[in-house]
């Protein structure tokens, strides 16, 4: 046995543990949901793990998740026979916030010395340090399948851990919680008390139902005369999958439930999306749109959100080969009736079967979100600000939905606000040749681009495209709607010239041939060449690029990355 050992939390787990500690979070009731989610996390990577390791297989019997309840002791604990944790494991799980995003979060939260509120809560997992919420001191005695040693980890939520050597019955996981006091409780006695059997069985039916394993409590058994006469163990939960169940028989509340199990998102979602494929390649699922998006959206190494199961069992998280990349926000799980159980991360990325699913899960959410965009405008837009310029990469990335894609973006011109491209078309002037934009910089400074001029003045509206992806896209798309895209600081855009206008033209040509010479001369290498306007009317000059020139803000993203 080795002595006991004292840690340092590391400083955002210290800070993290300071709000949830101090938390003003009225729901607190669910620690329980992390703790279980946490314990079927566990049991999936033991089967997974057991498929290819045969050593392992034995260890995954009778899976199951038990509670236990001491009322007296005032005891809380939630053991699974998963897949535990050695030393290293606890020091890297339990000790250190590895998340990416949420470090900084966390940190920028603390330093804001802002209270924990449900809308914070949801921007990031809560997880394991939400037990402090309700305990004064946590234990976690677990087993890594395989190991013969256990170990003992102990926290008071002061800063510090310790770790000590034990010893337990099998692999997996206890995690026991000394529940606060009602006295030291911040809702004090009338708070809800969760060493009460009715009340941790309702909590465990209302977030986590559709637990794939049995969450078993022990529960006291009546005699005739309706005397105590023991206890025996029941299960709380249906275990039934969601997304396996007719959508008419699952209520909003369960559906809600399940996408904050799957998106350890606090925030209820937008939209879902319950899609039932058969054919060549059968498969059934059950997507979110999120309300917000995460911190680690723009990150490569980022979550992507999407579960993938084979005839209800449980095959992987995050798998990324199910949707695009441009579609990584969405949340949700995937259950494939005909892939093998065995499929490992090598496998999937060639599968043909899995990219039909991609395929046509795609065509789905990109006609669900058309749907969307029709029939809530509003709704639609407050998913455009927070998700539109991942789904802009689409346009870019797929050509096969690139229509759909341009269809689905949303844009502010010189005249309106928040249009499609279909509406822009819609109100173009007849003789209007192309959809004319303008990119670089902000709105703010785009609307008072010299550029635009002129296009105002004939009535021609112009796309302000302020997302530095859009100077990605719009370079490979032809056109919309039979119309193509032009620049207007690109060459010369072509507006039309009227026939008093032309002859005007030539002769201001002539005159200032001159002085266009004398600025050529001076300019020298600055400039490719020096043109008399058409396009500007109350600024003196400005830059314009050649056709095929690149922006420059593309010409500053090439510098930053070294080119
Ligand atoms: P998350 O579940 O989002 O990763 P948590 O804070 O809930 O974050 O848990 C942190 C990590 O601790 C988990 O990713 C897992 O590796 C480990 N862990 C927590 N509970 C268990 C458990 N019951 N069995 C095995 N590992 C666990
Ligand atoms: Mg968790």
């Amino acid at each position: 046995m080795t002595a006991r050992e004292t840690f340092s939390f590391q400083t955002e787990g210290k800070q993290l543990l300071d709000l949830m500690i101090h938390s003003v979070y009225s729901n607190r009731e669910i620690f329980l949901r992390e703790l279980i989610s946490n314990a079927s996390d566990a049991l999936d990577k033991l089967r997974v793990a057991a498929l290819t390791d045969e050593k392992l297989s034995p260890l995954f019997a009778d899976a199951h998740i038990r509670i236990a309840l001491d009322g007296t002791r005032r005891l809380l604990s939630v053991e699974d026979n998963g897949i535990g944790m050695n030393r290293d494991d606890l020091i890297a799980y339990l000790g250190t916030i590895a998340k990416s995003g949420t470090k900084e979060f966390i940190q920028s939260l603390a330093e804001r010395r802002e209270a924990l509120t449900a809308e914070l809560i949801g921007q990031f997992g809560v997880g394991f340090y939400s037990s402090f919420m309700v305990a004064d001191s946590v234990e976690v005695l677990t087993r890594k399948a395989g190991d013969e040693a256990a170990w003992l980890w102990t926290s008071s939520g002061d800063g510090t851990y310790s770790l000590e050597e034990a010893s337990r019955e099998g692999c997996g996981t206890t995690v026991t919680l000394h529940l606060k006091s009602p006295e030291k409780d911040e809702e004090g006695p009338a708070g809800p008390d969760f060493t009460d059997r009715w009340t941790i069985g309702s909590i465990v039916r209302k977030y986590s139902d559709f637990v794939a394993y049995p969450i078993r409590m022990e529960t006291e058994t009546f005699d005739d005369e309706g005397k105590v006469s023991g206890t025996e163990d029941k299960v709380l939960n249906s275990m039934k999958a969601i997304w396996a169940r007719p959508e008419s028989e699952v209520s909003d509340e369960e559906y809600r439930e399940f996408y904050a199990h799957v998106s350890r998102d606090g925030t209820d979602p937008l939209r879902r999306i319950v899609y039932s494929a058969e054919g060549v390649t059968s498969f059934r699922a059950l997507l979110y749109l999120p309300a917000k998006a995460p911190l680690d959206l723009f990150l490569r190494e980022g979550e992507r959100g999407i579960h993938l199961y084979v005839k209800r069992v449980f095959i992987m998280q995050d798998c990324k080969e199910l949707i695009p990349e441009y579609l990584r926000f969405l949340r949700g799980v995937v259950d494939s009736e005909d892939l093998p159980l065995n499929l490992s991360r090598e496998i999937l990325q060639q599968d043909r079967q899995i990219a039909v699913i991609r395929r046509s899960l795609t065509r789905k959410v990109l006609d669900e979100l058309k749907r969307f965009r029709d029939g809530d405008r509003e709704g639609y837009l407050s998913f455009w600000k927070e998700f539109g310029k991942v789904l802009k990469e689409g346009i870019f990335a797929d050509e096969r939905n690139r229509e759909s894609l341009l269809s689905l973006a949303l844009f502010c011109t010189t005249e309106r606000e928040w249009i499609t491209l279909d509406e822009y078309l819609a109100s173009m002037k007849p003789e209007q040749k192309a959809l004319y934009h303008l990119s670089g910089g902000a709105l703010e400074g785009l609307r008072r681009s010299p550029h635009i001029e002129a296009f105002r003045e004939r009535g021609y509206e112009v796309l302000l495209l302020d997302d530095p992806v859009d100077d990605f896209w719009i370079d490979v798309v032809d056109g919309y709607g039979e119309k193509p895209f032009k620049s207007v600081a690109k060459g010369t855009a072509d507006l039309e010239e009227k026939p008093e206008e032309k002859a005007e033209a030539e002769e201001r040509e002539k005159a200032f041939a001159p002085l266009l010479e004398a600025l050529s001369k001076s300019l020298g290498e600055e400039v490719a060449s020096v043109r008399l306007s058409k396009r500007l009317r109350a600024s003196l000059a400005c830059l314009v690029g050649e056709t095929h020139s690149m922006t420059p803000q593309m010409e500053q993203l090439f510098r930053s990355m070294g080119q």
